[in-house]
């Protein structure tokens, strides 16, 4: 049996992330000098992957020491955990000078996590999106939020600290419910006019203070699109690191069919028969697609298009 019942591109980091060791200092001095321990590097956002033995691509691991050096301190350094024992690292470097031309020259390319999600191994991308997101909130969050001095990083990256009043912050995860309206047998997808041409998906919004998730879905459902829930069923989450989001998968029954686009978030709302769904996914509709297996949204969509009878 397994942890999750479906796992999301971006999800399923499998290292030990040993958080109580993340304090001890001389531990992660140690581990950042053992020669078996590995480093992780993005640069601007972007992972140094290389192309892997029959296809496809993986993370370029350097030694946690080269990681460290780059880093130059801990401010840019971050412990990712353990794999298998072996502790790795994440460096964060920026700057316009691709790094792949100068210190980690021969040692991989550095590309955009979301386009290169779907040719690396699952594990991989929730490796890179645990860094990614990180590197997001400390390059966002140097200063305390409380006082307004500049904090320093604390607890091998995953704390700052702000010398002036003590106050302690921690990384964020802002929630995010993205849910599939249904209604018998079809189920309404939405565009925005930014979106790539004739993309329909999910319906999305911001979980906000005070609510539960079963109260957002319902919400957004009724702000976007005049929609009443009756019912809400969890299908899955997706770590989404632009910057910092959890995507909450919800498969929502909804009482009525009188769908409206608000004309503020969506554009455009339809209704599709099951049949219809999985002809879409297929990319057999002209005047619809599905947005890419990358996305939770997708996974909703197939998941509901899949099913045979009632949710
Ligand atoms: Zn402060």
């Amino acid at each position: 049996m397994t942890l999750m019942a479906f796992t999301n591109t971006f999800a399923g980091n499998p290292l030990d992330r040993a958080s109580y060791r993340r304090g001890d200092a001389a531990w992660i001095g140690e581990q950042l000098a053992a020669p078996e321990s590995l480093g992780v590097v993005i640069w601007n956002g972007k992972p140094l992957v290389e192309d892997a033995e029959g296809g496809g691509a993986r993370i370029a691991y350097v030694s946690a020491r080269m990681a460290g050096d780059l880093a130059g301190g801990p401010e840019r350094l971050l412990f990712l955990g353990l794999w298998q024992g072996v502790a790795v690292f994440a460096v964060d470097l920026d700057g316009v000078a691709d790094p792949a031309d100068g210190p980690v020259q021969g040692l991989g390319r550095f590309e955009d996590l979301r386009m290169i999600a779907m040719t690396l191994p699952g594990t991989e991308t929730g490796i890179l999106a645990t860094a990614k997101a990180m590197f997001e909130w400390r390059r966002k969050h140097r200063h305390c939020a409380a006082c307004g001095q500049p904090s320093v990083v604390a607890d091998a990256g995953w704390k700052r600290v702000c010398p002036s009043c003590d106050t302690q912050h921690f990384p964020r995860t802002d929630p995010v419910v993205i849910m599939l309206a249904v209604k018998g047998e079809r189920c309404l997808v939405g565009r925005q006019a930014a979106w790539p041409r004739l993309m329909y998906s999910a319906l999305a919004g911001f979980l906000e203070p005070g609510e539960t998730i079963e109260e957002a879905c319902a919400r957004e459902l009724w702000e976007e699109a005049r929609l009443k829930t009756r019912r809400v069923r969890y299908h899955s989450t997706q770590p989404w690191p632009w910057p910092s989001s959890l995507m909450i998968g919800l498969i929502a029954e909804v009482e009525n069919d009188d769908a409206v686009a608000d004309q503020v978030e969506l554009d455009e709302v339809r209704w599709l028969t099951r049949a219809e769904t999985r002809a879409m996914l297929r990319g057999e509709i002209a005047d619809a697609k599905a947005p890419g297996a990358l996305a939770i949204a997708h996974q909703l969509i197939k998941a509901w298009a899949e099913e045979d009878g009632e949710v």
